[in-house]
């Protein structure tokens, strides 16, 4: 193939393939490869070495001042070493939803909080948890029951959290709680960083229907938070729960179009493996149906060019998601389209799994028939919490049809 890219691209490019060559885990991308279980502690080890190497040579950790631990590198050096990560595929970072922490801190949190937290997130040593949604309180999140409330220079939180995502790896967790029993809502609640090792809290795991315990609940009693662990000021944690909320929604789309918070492989991957088409393209041409391969089949490869189209749009759309957000302008209404368009298509893509392996989509993981150890059933089971979590789709349909087409409020 006769490339047109520079020679100091392609030294960059070749660069970076021998230094996976060197560093990704034995026999990794062979089927001899024996991955970690999901989200045990070897598989955290595993994120976490892996996150530092790749933050030591300089892959991740990008569009972040340098104070703060970000790595600076010109654009094109960051699309190519994307692009060369994303083709191996690799280990995905350690940080859980800390490059939501990230965001939030760079438009609410103080120089110091900056400076303690953002370096071990973005590359990728410490593992972050979310506490927002309660077992009253998810639709509807000013509703918040847990409290705060204030011990001289600490906070006594007692409550409970639910539907929390990767709960066993947490090491630091923000959360959301009422601080002003008194205040009207939406002033009344402040938002937290909290160390999941201390005192007061503890947490167990909720199991759905894949069968694996992927969310938990959260129990804090009587545990003590520094004062100086609150982000934004008191009583207007609401509005920084919000900048939270648009960056969890512009999603792995923020992460894989910039790669910003240095959490751009585990970005890349979900582009990959939960929005992408290799593994679809790979179960089509490999599956026939009356003698020819799904992949023959014209309309079912439209449907698949339909969503890689999809990807493409996204991906450059969440590269300027990226910077309205850091440029603290989003209104949030441009996340929430980001959010329903991968959702509703990851759904849709389970489905197209389901279509083509027919009926072995009965056969789940831990059956020697499934098909391809059930990794298609799982994503297609995954899928359908996905248009739940970080505000369901009926809810983001809400604020589109009234932030963005200006139709009236419903009751
Ligand atoms: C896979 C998954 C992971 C999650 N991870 C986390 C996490 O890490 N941290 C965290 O804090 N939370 C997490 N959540 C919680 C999530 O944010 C809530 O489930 C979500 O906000 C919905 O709240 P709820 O479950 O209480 O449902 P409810 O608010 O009770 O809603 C029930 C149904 O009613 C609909 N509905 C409610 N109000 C309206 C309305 N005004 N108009 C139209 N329809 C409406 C909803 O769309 C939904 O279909 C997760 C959820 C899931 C499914």
């Amino acid at each position: 193939m006769v490339s047109n890219e520079s020679a100091e691209a392609e030294a960059l490019r070749e660069e970076v393939r021998a230094w996976l060559v060197e560093n990704l885990p034995e026999k990794w991308g062979t089927p001899e490869y024996v991955a970690p279980e999901l989200r045990s502690e070897e598989a955290r080890e595993l994120n976490r070495s892996f996150s530092k190497k790749l933050y030591d040579a300089g892959y991740i950790g990008f569009g972040l001042p340098k104070e703060y631990g970000g790595v600076e590198r010109p654009a094109w050096e960051r699309a190519i070493i994307r692009e060369e990560l994303a083709r191996r595929g690799t280990p995905p970072t350690n940080a859980g939803l800390g490059r939501l922490v990230v965001e939030t801190l760079m438009q609410w949190g103080t120089e110091e909080q900056k400076k303690k937290y953002i370096p071990g997130i973005i590359s990728g040593q410490v593992n972050w948890i979310e506490g927002f949604s309660e077992p009253n309180a998810g639709s509807d999140l000013a509703n918040v029951q847990t409290t705060a409330v204030r011990d001289g220079d600490e906070w006594i939180i007692n409550g409970q959290k639910c539907w929390t995502s990767g709960w066993q790896g947490g090491e630091w967790g923000f959360l959301l709680c009422r601080t002003d029993l008194n205040a009207p809502r939406h002033r009344n609640l402040s938002f937290f960083l909290f160390d999941c090792s201390k005192p007061g809290f503890s947490r167990g795991p909720l199991r759905q229907m894949t069968g694996d315990a992927q969310y938990g609940e959260l129990f804090f009693d009587d545990m003590r938070v520094p004062h100086e662990n609150m982000v934004g000021e008191e009583g207007r944690g609401w509005y920084v729960a919000m900048t939270t909320l648009i960056a969890e929604r512009g999603g792995g789309q923020v992460a894989a179009g910039s790669g910003e918070t240095g959490s751009g492989t585990r970005g890349m991957q979900m582009v990959r493996s939960i929005g992408g088409v290799d593994n679809l393209i790979e179960l089509a041409k490999k599956t026939k149906r009356y003698g020819k391969s799904f992949w023959d089949d014209n309309n079912f490869k439209h449907r698949i060019a339909q969503i890689a189209i999809e990807n493409e749009a996204r991906r450059v759309y969440g590269i300027r998601l990226g910077s309205i957000i850091r440029s603290g302008k989003a209104s949030g209404n441009e996340a929430v389209m980001t959010k329903m368009s991968s959702t509703e298509q990851g759904k849709r893509r389970g489905d197209m799994l389901m279509e083509i392996i027919g009926a072995y989509s009965q056969l789940m993981r831990g059956d020697e028939r499934a098909v391809d150890e059930g990794s298609h059933v799982q994503s297609m089971l995954g899928s359908r919490g996905t248009t739940i979590y970080m505000g369901s789709n009926e809810i983001c349909r809400n604020i589109l049809s009234e932030r963005v087409l200006g139709l009236p409020r419903g009751n």
